[in-house]
């Protein structure tokens, strides 16, 4: 059985990171959605809040769980028996960062391949990053956001 992770902060999760899942679904058999935490990061949303979003946009996709983890990605994956993480490629700055996490990846979880899908240009400008700064702005986020999902903009 092939099943993949799929880790991020999804703070908040985006039309790029539904776009990734759905085309990383014919690769393998089942996809975990999992939420790395990260104590030393700070989160505008909850942990409980950001799962409950990602159940809400995969509920229906058989392939797709959704799960959260603390400490290494690679000892998660080796836990949970999956061979592979997918990540997202957008930009040459993704690529110098993953590249070096995907190469650690491999030597810690024992042989873990990383699989890469470029990201679609109507998507390459999206990111999670960018999305929190147009809420926190006091503008509507809908256009980055899946159908499912409804966040106001923040009061200034
Ligand atoms: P992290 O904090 O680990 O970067 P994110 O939630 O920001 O977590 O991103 C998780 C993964 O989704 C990363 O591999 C990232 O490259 C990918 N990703 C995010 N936005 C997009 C997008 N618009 N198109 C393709 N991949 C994306």
């Amino acid at each position: 059985m092939k099943i993949a992770v799929f880790p991020g902060s999804f703070d908040p999760i985006t039309v790029g990171h539904v776009n990734l899942v759905e085309r990383a679904m014919p690769l393998f058999d089942k996809i975990v959605v999992a939420v790395g935490i990260n104590s030393s990061k700070k989160y505008l949303f909850s942990l409980e809040q950001r799962i409950e979003w990602l159940k809400l946009v995969f509920r229906g996709q058989e392939k797709v769980e959704v799960d959260h983890f603390q400490h290494l990605t690679a000892h998660y994956c080796q836990k949970i028996g999956a061979r592979y993480l997918l990540r997202g490629l957008r930009n040459a700055s993704d690529f110098d960062y993953e590249k070096t996490i995907s190469q650690v990846n491999h030597i810690v979880g024992e042989g873990i391949e990383t699989v890469f899908l470029i990201s679609q240009p109507e998507y390459s400008h999206i990111s999670s990053t960018i999305v929190r700064e147009v809420i926190i702005g006091g503008a509507d986020a809908t256009p980055f956001l899946p159908d499912e999902i409804r966040i106001e903009p923040f009061k200034p």
